[in-house]
């Protein structure tokens, strides 16, 4: 039986790369999604015509009962957990931070941060040997803004991107005894539909001159050191926050 992976926010960009690169490696997939069902069957489909195994569970990682019921369904249909990448995150539209509404800033901790947390627990509790599981990876998709701060653009993003990566450290050193490797990737900027989702279609494009290669990234970029961190080549590395920006 291959290894089996849940992917969060698997049905477009980073997270749907991230599960192909898996496919490729070996891994079976769980393709989460929020809204777009369509997308995430065609990338299991992908999956699928690999030969491996694939999945795809409708939840909004920001909703606690959700999460227990994904992890649930995950239980009986795979069987089985051995890595988690938490992929799923949102933008807002470019706004000061004297300019945001308490809902705004709660709904992106709420998808970026605590979405995490919750995945991260129930991953935890299948996968720790603490709790009689065989080990396992979990990665955290950050983002270079956690260092750049994303000002007149979105501190709140920003600010729970950092909060990701102290979330990274923390849990990594909490479970390192117990089979369990904990890290984050922190993309630049990555040509994905989420620069549009923030009212910003251009935005990977117009802002490549000022990354030092010139150009933003791909997402398949981005999955291969995801991948990479899930692998055993990399059994020697928990908490580490790796930047695949450009040299952003
Ligand atoms: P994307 O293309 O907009 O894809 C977002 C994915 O997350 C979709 O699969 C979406 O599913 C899912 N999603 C959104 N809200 C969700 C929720 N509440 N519950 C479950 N799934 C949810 O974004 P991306 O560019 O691949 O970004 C992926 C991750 O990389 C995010 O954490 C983002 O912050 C981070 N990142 C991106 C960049 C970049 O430049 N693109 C840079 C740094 C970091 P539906 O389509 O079904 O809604």
């Amino acid at each position: 039986m291959n290894p089996v992976l849940l992917v969060t926010g698997g049905s477009r960009g980073i997270g749907a790369a991230t599960a192909r690169a898996a496919a490729a490696r070996g891994w079976d997939v769980a393709v989460n999604y929020a809204r777009d069902a369509a997308a995430a069957q065609a990338v299991a489909a992908e999956v699928r015509s690999l030969g491996r195994r694939a999945w795809t569970l409708q939840a909004d990682v920001a909703d606690d009962a959700q999460v227990r019921a994904l992890f649930s369904a995950l239980d009986r249909e795979a069987g089985g957990l051995s890595g988690l990448v938490n992929s799923a995150g949102v933008v807002d539209v470019a706004a000061r931070v004297d300019e945001m509404s308490a809902e705004r800033v709660a709904r992106m901790f709420a998808i970026n941060v605590l979405g995490s947390f919750a995945c991260a627990r129930e991953a935890l509790r299948r996968m720790s040997r603490r709790h009689g599981g065989a080990g396992g990876a979990i990665v955290n998709v950050s983002s270079v803004a956690a260092t750049l701060g994303s000002p007149a653009q979105y501190v709140d993003y920003a600010a729970s991107k950092a909060a990701v990566d102290t979330f990274t450290v923390g849990l990594a050193r909490e479970v390192a005894a117990e089979g369990v490797r904990v890290n984050a990737v922190r993309p630049g900027i990555i040509d994905t539909e989420i620069h549009a989702s923030g009212g910003q279609p251009d935005r990977a494009r117009r802002l490549a001159a000022s990354v030092p290669m010139q150009r933003p990234g791909r997402a398949d970029e981005v999955a291969a050191a995801i991948v990479w961190l899930l692998s055993d080549e990399a059994a020697y590395t928990t908490g580490a926050l790796l930047d695949v920006s450009g040299g952003r």
